[in-house]
């Protein structure tokens, strides 16, 4: 949208359309002189909303400032669009969301037990903490905005109740400039909040997903890219993790997806409770849900405005994962824009700086060793036709720490999750398991892909039994430990103490030559006998999944797995 303007405009600063009587968020994409009228000028915009209704005339207001979200306490426990409309506000105002409906992205009436930290005359900056509140279990540390440099602290209320909209000091810059300071401020979402001390990812997050703990794991501060063609698991994926990793914080963005998605998620997860409090889940969650029936525009800005919020979480020292589903529509958003605005195209017509926007994306994750916080960044891509060469694809393998491919194939066999055993990477050097065992494992699903595609060309007669049992035990090891329903109350989660015992189950199994006892049995009756002794064990190994829950239960795999490797039970 093109707008004439006298005076001032900044670019990248937001502006309010107004259009009959409501008013609509953009942003300020470019700047030219106005041919017709030497001093002024034409701003194209980018609108966040829908502007059905706009007419040749309608009044724009600057507003100076860039677009910025709103932080401070209550931002957990909340639904909002992609600008921080609050979803629930809005729907009590109406059923469904109307553009330029506007209510203030953090409740204004809540009250907040207010602890002061510091004192008149105490020496404070950007990113200082002045006090604290309580927000559910955590203590939500109250910042300096992170605009300011050296300040000095004018007063200070005594701790009380509060609600966001009062003044709780006042601080006076380097220039003797007072500034009044609330629980809340906003931050412009392009710039990140920066680290204390950043340091490298190193702590493990159990995710309770067996084929990423065990093979693909990630850090807190890590980041991962997670591409799969459509129905492949993706957004499966994001909402196991979402229940089950184990994080203080959960940021999840919901981007350019179905619009009944969303709504099943938010009735969902009311339901549900945290894995490490009991509490509800939603108790350590925000979401910014803007689906597919939501402007194309407000989706780049969703994903920045949950990477800010996962930073300002990070800077108060809490271990926060965001996950975006998916990043290639936000990438999209990136596309129709800069179409719009007639750039030159790169690959894919995607914008040709596509990789370096993404990869900042990602190196707004990290850990910050300076407040002990860290934002682990889970995107999902989605490529059209499942196919990895596309840029966004490529951009994000480039950017990315880890990588978890799904696979079609896998998919259609109903093999979940569908990560691609032999398609993944990690960041990660020791996770839950050794990087030796990791590699037998790996070794092991290798050989027995190999060998099953041998099957498929030249049969099973021609495999030599000790190959087909190698297949067997690769088959074994998918079956039992890398697939895993994410919808089975016992079988969805698993914590690192039953990985190790997996792992010993599958070091013994991987670790040991089997003999089954030939008996006077042909070749092919001999095969067809390995075969059913390791269906039943698999069909025992799945039933210990879904059952086994006290520690003995749980060790009952390790002797299990002895008995069928010694095969006593069959050798007579
Ligand atoms: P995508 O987001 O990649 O398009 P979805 O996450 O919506 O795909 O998954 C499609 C379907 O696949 C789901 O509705 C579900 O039936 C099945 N599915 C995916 N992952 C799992 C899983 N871990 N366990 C059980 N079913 C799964
Ligand atoms: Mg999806």
């Amino acid at each position: 949208m093109k707008a004439r303007f006298t005076g001032n405009v900044i670019m990248g600063e937001t502006a309010e359309i107004f259009v009959e009587g409501k008013s609509l968020q953009a942003e300020v994409l470019q700047i030219n002189p106005d041919p017709a009228n030497p001093g002024a000028g034409i701003v194209e915009m980018q609108v966040f909303e829908d502007l059905t209704g706009a007419v040749i005339g309608d009044l724009v207001e600057f507003t100076g400032k860039p677009l910025s979200v709103q932080l401070g306490p209550g931002l957990l426990t909340s639904i909002w669009d992609g600008l921080q409309n609050p979803l629930y506000k809005l729907a009590e105002q109406n059923a469904y969301l109307i553009p330029g409906i506007k209510a203030p992205a953090l409740d204004e009436e809540r009250l907040w037990d207010f602890t002061p930290i510091v004192k008149a005359g105490d020496e404070v900056k950007g990113g200082d903490v002045i006090g604290t509140v309580p927000e559910g279990r955590l203590t939500h540390k109250i910042l300096v905005p992170f605009s300011f440099g050296k300040c000095s602290v004018v007063s200070i209320i005594n701790a009380g109740s509060v609600n966001i909209t009062r003044e709780i000091a006042q601080i006076k810059d380097e220039r003797n400039k007072t500034h009044s300071l609330k629980l809340v401020f906003h931050h412009p979402v392009k710039s990140p909040i920066p680290f204390r001390e950043r340091s490298i990812p190193d702590k493990t997050i159990s995710t309770g997903v067996r084929v990423i703990d065990l093979l693909a794991p990630v850090s807190y501060g890590g980041t991962v890219g997670n591409p799969g063609p459509f129905g492949a698991g993706k957004t499966v994926m994001q909402h196991t993790l979402c229940k089950y990793a184990l994080a203080d914080i959960i940021i999840m963005a919901a981007c350019g997806e179905r619009a009944g998605e969303a709504v099943e998620v938010f009735k969902d997860f009311a339901e549900l409770k945290d894995p490490t409090t009991g509490e509800n889940l939603m108790n350590r969650m925000c979401i910014f849900g803007n689906t597919s029936s939501m402007p194309v525009a407000a989706r780049e800005a969703s994903v920045f405005i949950a990477l800010t919020v996962g930073e300002y979480y990070r800077y108060q020292g809490y271990n926060v994962i965001l996950l975006a589903d998916s990043t290639s529509r936000w990438a999209q958003a990136l596309r129709e824009r800069s179409g719009r605005q007639g750039d030159i195209p790169g690959p894919e017509a995607f914008p040709m700086d596509i990789p370096d926007q993404i990869k900042g994306m990602y190196q707004r994750a990290g850990v910050d060793s300076g407040t002990g916080g860290s934002l682990t960044f889970i995107g999902t891509v989605s490529p059209a036709g499942g196919n990895f060469q596309e840029p966004v694809t490529q951009a994000t393998m480039d950017s990315t720490g880890g990588f978890w491919g799904l696979s079609q194939d896998r998919a259609d066999a109903k093999k979940y999750p569908a990560i691609d055993p032999l398609a993944y990477t990690s960041s990660i050097y020791d996770g839950f398991i050794s990087w030796k065992d990791r590699n037998r494992i790996l070794a092991t699903l290798n050989e027995a892909n190999s060998i099953d595609q041998t099957i498929s060309t030249i049969g099973l007669k021609k495999v030599p039994v000790e190959k087909y049992i190698l297949f067997q035990k690769g088959l074994t090891i998918d079956f039992c430990v890398l697939q895993q329903d994410a919808f089975h109350k016992q079988d969805a989660c698993t914590r690192p103490e039953r990985l190790e015992i997996l792992n010993e189950a599958m070091q013994k199994l991987i670790g040991n030559d089997i003999y089954f006892s030939e008996n006077g049995k042909d070749d092919e009756e001999l095969k067809e006998m390995i075969k059913y002794r390791f269906d039943e064990l698999r069909q025992w190994w799945k039933d210990w999944n879904e059952s086994a829950q006290s520690d003995e239960e749980i060790r009952e795999l390790i002797a299990k797995i002895e008995e069928f490797i010694s095969q006593e039970e069959y050798a007579q």
